[in-house]
């Protein structure tokens, strides 16, 4: 059975339109799907009773049950475990800033980029997203709360440049006025830098965010904590990083996660900002979070706001991420991870 909630409109056009029907169905049902966000077709009640089995023979919409929800008592941060429809699990989180509510979405069931401080790569990668399994956490969340999601983040569990297209299609469907119409600019891809996807990413101009997860300054030190780097250097990195830059004109951000004694050093903080200024990225710091499996522990604050201003006296713009939900399981793939292993 086709997926009918990854198919585009003008896709699911002429999936009617072989089916014999009117085109104008599609935005109907389009509207069903991606803004009044129903998980049936028999809610579709001003499609006749007949269409409406036809659609149910022909298509299924994928949905997610709901496993479980952490509430941060602190920043009303909710962190959501799903499960898909083939029986694996994954993980999302709302955070409400001022500006608006955040969603970080997972692009796959674990990953393997085998980062040495990440809890979702510790299985392995199980498999990749559908974009309707992207977009459904966006809209379970949506449903969940009744309030308005106005920026996605693709930092959960998974590498989105190693799921390419399902990505790009989730990232066109969620942007597309027919549905939830959110816009590019609140849109932002998180990478550890896959450099061929960035240039295929930077060769569809769209008006994105791209994140790069640097994490070290130099080629030895990073392959020691991200082995992507052992198949790209530095050097091709940036250089894909200036020709996003480029092509879209798109202020690139770098993720800084921040471990002590590994990575946050004066030295450290010089190279970085050599690296941010060459292709105008911002930094983006953040405490690295404690995964029991990889013995890390984060920088203290006072280091961290150090290593700012160290970035900042090199001309370099450079935030410290506010930690969100730090009472419930923080770092990415923890709760999955948990409910795999409850005897941990
Ligand atoms: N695979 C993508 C997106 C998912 S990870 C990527 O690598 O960018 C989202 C961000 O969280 C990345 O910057 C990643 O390096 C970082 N991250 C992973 N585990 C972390 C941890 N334990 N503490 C802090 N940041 C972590």
């Amino acid at each position: 059975m086709k997926d009918i909630k990854s198919l585009k409109i003008d896709e699911l056009k002429a999936e009617l339109g072989a089916m014999g029907e009117k085109a104008f169905r599609a935005g109907q049902i389009y509207k069903w799907l991606h803004v009044k966000l129903v998980s049936s077709f028999d809610e579709m009640t001003d499609l006749s009773a007949g269409l409406r089995e036809k659609l149910g023979a022909e298509f299924v919409i994928t949905d997610l049950k709901q496993l479980e929800v952490q509430v941060s008592k602190d920043d009303g941060t909710r962190k959501y475990l799903f499960e898909l429809g083939d029986g694996n699990t994954v993980e999302s989180v709302l955070m409400r800033y001022h500006h608006g509510n955040s969603v970080c979405i997972s692009s796959q069931v674990g990953c393997r980029m085998g980062c040495r401080f990440c809890a979702s790569t510790i299985g392995g990668c199980v498999r990749s997203l559908e974009p309707s399994e992207m977009l459904d956490q966006i809209y379970k969340i949506t449903r969940d709360t009744g309030e308005r999601v106005s920026n996605v983040v693709i930092m959960g569990m998974g590498e989105p440049m190693d799921n390419f297209d399902n990505v790009c299609r989730f990232l066109s469907m969620i942007s597309d006025e027919n549905g939830l119409n959110i816009s590019q600019r609140n849109l932002t891809v998180s990478t550890c830098g896959l450099v061929p996807e960035i240039r295929k990413l930077a060769d569809l101009h769209l008006g994105i965010t791209l994140a790069i997860s640097l994490h070290a300054g130099t080629d030895e030190k990073r392959q020691r904590l991200m082995p992507i780097a052992l198949k790209y250097s530095l050097d091709e990195l940036m250089d894909a990083c200036s020709y996003y830059f480029r092509e879209t004109g798109r202020r690139l951000t770098f993720e800084y996660s921040l471990i002590a004694g590994v990575n946050d050093t004066p030295q450290d903080a010089d190279e970085i900002a050599h690296l941010a200024s060459k292709v105008h990225a911002h930094v983006n710091l953040i405490p690295v979070n404690p995964v029991t499996e990889t013995g890390f522990t984060p920088t203290s604050g006072k280091d961290t706001n150090a290593f700012k201003a160290a970035l900042e006296k090199r001309g370099v713009t450079a935030t410290v991420r506010r930690e969100m939900g730090r009472d419930i399981d923080g770092a990415c793939g923890q709760l999955r991870k948990r409910r795999m292993a409850p005897a941990e």
